[in-house]
């Protein structure tokens, strides 16, 4: 398979280009051939769009989107827009200084308004990614709802981009500045939780809230419930909602993409308020305008509260086993879930993960350096023994030696703690090294195949790197160590064949860490035309303007130059 960056340019080349064959705007879509969607004949073409038209329809219906400056013929061109990229013609320098002078204005509180040059720059960056960024114009920090309403009315008026920011750990320059500058809304002020209806098993509470602090509040009340989605510790509920995040717990509670968020209150870039749903636990009134939201990467709106469905807290245990080689453990792992065992979390390291935690881990604990798993089991002291007992049993017939399970809970915390601490120990086998996060996704099946070929092409192209990965769902993160210009490029090429193997195994670019600036290169060729279009469409139904966190997840057109 080609490259896809050999295949893509910019859309203003792409404009070129048809302007010298002299194509028709109707053709501006030039399928390239490595899509790997089922070529789409023409009537289900058709109805692709008029599903995608319908849906654009409803929404507008539903959202009653009306920008207050705006006239009908404004809103009416985005649909025409559909053809084409999304557009990028925000205000002047002279409306720039009108929108940050406004909402100098309005944020008057200490700390709620910034254009201190560090300030922009660390909103702009990400010290956990390598893509583009520029430094936004200006930081603001709501209070309240109302707060995030009158930003998005000065965006809106004066046409700035506008770039949601929570707990800043997100792994794809997802918040990362607009070149043609922005407002950064830090949603970290509103970290309240509102309600916990502990009969409900659900919470209310505001979008900067930190998941770590909701289940420590729990715990410190005695509320034998907690929220399972565990990304960064220091991950808030709106970047998590807006990543689609998920982690360690996914294998037994799914991801964010699962209902664990019941409701969402959204500002629209209209300024509209809405709210997704009520609070009952399931509702079949209408499509799932949450999910619209969950992965949207802030493209859509501003989230400023959510509703959390919760789970009963369990007692859990840890056990670590070692196997010969990944797709001894992968079929373990196969194994051990189709039995339907009591697993709350099954996570796979390899074996230069574990020489990383022999050298730099939390515990005093000393491994075998080979390719392992932990296991957290969860349930009765009963179950937990059962469960174990059954693991172990299924471990050993595919060669897996060194069954440990924790005899205390203090041997447990310490084993996870190892395994939490992937990042800072692998990071600690080259001091002074930077680590670039993958995160492909496979059907579970194909894992060995790409956690062997990963390696191998790893190997050859000198990249020194750790595996660990949340195996029960077919996701890896390995973590590329570099520390000069060269290995960069070396890490980025290696990362790209990595993400072009998994899409060939039927699996994705980003099983949870989400699209921002670094993956969506590849959703034309994961997702097909069909349904790159239909994102975009809904994307202009609701942010004609496109200020809404302009630059990430939505990919330019590609183009076949050859
Ligand atoms: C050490 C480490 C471990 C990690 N482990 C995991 C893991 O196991 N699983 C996983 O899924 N991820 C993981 N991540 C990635 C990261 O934690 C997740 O992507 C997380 O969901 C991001 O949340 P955040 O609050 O930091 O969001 P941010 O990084 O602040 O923002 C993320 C995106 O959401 C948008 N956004 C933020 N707030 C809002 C809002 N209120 N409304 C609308 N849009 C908003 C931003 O514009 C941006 O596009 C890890 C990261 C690190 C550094």
């Amino acid at each position: 398979m080609k490259s896809v960056n050999s295949r893509l340019v910019s859309s203003s080349t792409y404009s070129s280009v048809r302007q010298q064959l002299k194509l028709p705007n109707q053709r501006a879509f030039a399928r390239p051939r490595y899509l790997n969607t089922v070529s789409t004949p023409a009537p289900k073409r058709r109805l692709v769009r008029a599903l995608a038209l319908a849906t654009t329809a409803a929404l507008a219906g539903t959202i009653g989107y009306a920008l207050a400056q705006e006239s009908q013929s404004d809103y009416r061109s985005s649909y025409r827009r559909r053809a084409a990229d999304l557009p990028s013609n925000y205000g002047s320098d002279e409306d720039f200084r009108r929108g940050i002078a406004e909402l100098r204005a309005h944020f008057t509180e200490p700390g709620t308004f910034s254009t201190d040059p560090d300030a922009l720059h660390a909103h702009g960056f990400s010290m956990n990614s390598y893509h583009d960024g520029a430094p936004h114009s200006v930081v603001v920090f709501p209070q309240s709802t109302d707060d995030v309403v009158w930003v998005m009315k000065v965006a809106t008026r004066y046409k700035i981009p506008v770039i949601p920011y929570s707990g800043g750990t997100s792994l794809e320059g997802n918040f990362s500045g607009h070149a043609r500058g922005g407002i950064c809304v830090d949603m970290s002020e509103m970290n309240k939780i509102i309600k916990i209806n502990e009969a409900d098993s659900d919470l209310v509470c505001q979008a900067g809230a930190s998941w770590m602090d909701i289940n420590a509040t729990l715990k410190e009340k005695g509320i034998p419930l907690f929220f399972p989605l565990d990304p960064s510790p220091a991950a808030t509920i709106g970047g998590m909602i807006s990543t689609g995040c998920s982690g360690t717990n996914a294998v037994r509670y799914g991801t964010a993409k699962a209902e664990w968020f019941l409701n969402v209150t959204v500002v629209l870039p209209s300024g509209e308020v809405i709210k997704t749903r009520r609070r009952a636990r399931k509702s079949s009134a209408g499509f799932d305008t949450t999910k619209l939201f969950i992965g949207a990467e802030g493209t859509l709106g501003i989230v400023t509260e959510a509703t959390l469905r919760l789970a009963p807290l369990l007692d859990t245990n840890v056990a670590v086993c070692q196997f010969p080689n990944v797709r001894d453990a992968t079929e373990a792992v196969i194994e051990i879930l189709n039995k339907g065992v009591s697993l709350q979390c099954v996570e796979l390291c390899d074996d230069d993960f574990m020489r990383a935690t022999n050298v730099h881990g939390q515990s005093e604990r000393k491994y075998p350096e080979k390719d392992s798993l932990y296991f957290k089991f969860q349930g009765s002291q009963e179950t937990i023994k059962h469960s174990a007992a059954t693991v172990r049993s299924i471990a050993a017939k595919h060669g897996g030696t060194g069954f440990s399970l924790a005899s205390s809970e203090n041997e447990a915390a310490d084993l996870w703690a190892d395994r939490k601490n992937a990042l800072y120990s692998s990071l600690a086998l080259r001091p002074g090294a930077k680590g670039w996060s993958t995160d492909v996704c496979v059907p579970i099946s194909k894992l060995p195949q790409l956690v062997y070929e990963t390696k191998k092409d790893l190997a050859e192209v000198g990249i020194v790197s750790t595996i660990v990965g949340h195996v029960g769902d077919g996701n890896f993160h390995s973590l590329l160590l570099f520390d000069s210009e060269d290995e960069l490029q070396r890490v980025k090429s290696a990362v790209h064949r990595m993400v072009e193997r998994a899409i060939a195994l039927e699996g994705t670019c980003t099983g949870e860490h989400g699209v921002g600036i670094g993956k969506k290169e590849y959703l034309y060729e994961e997702l097909g035309e069909g349904t790159v279009e239909l994102m975009k469409t809904v994307k202009m139904a609701i942010d004609p303007l496109n200020i809404m966190n302009p630059g990430k997840l939505y990919p330019e057109r590609p183009v076949e130059m050859d």
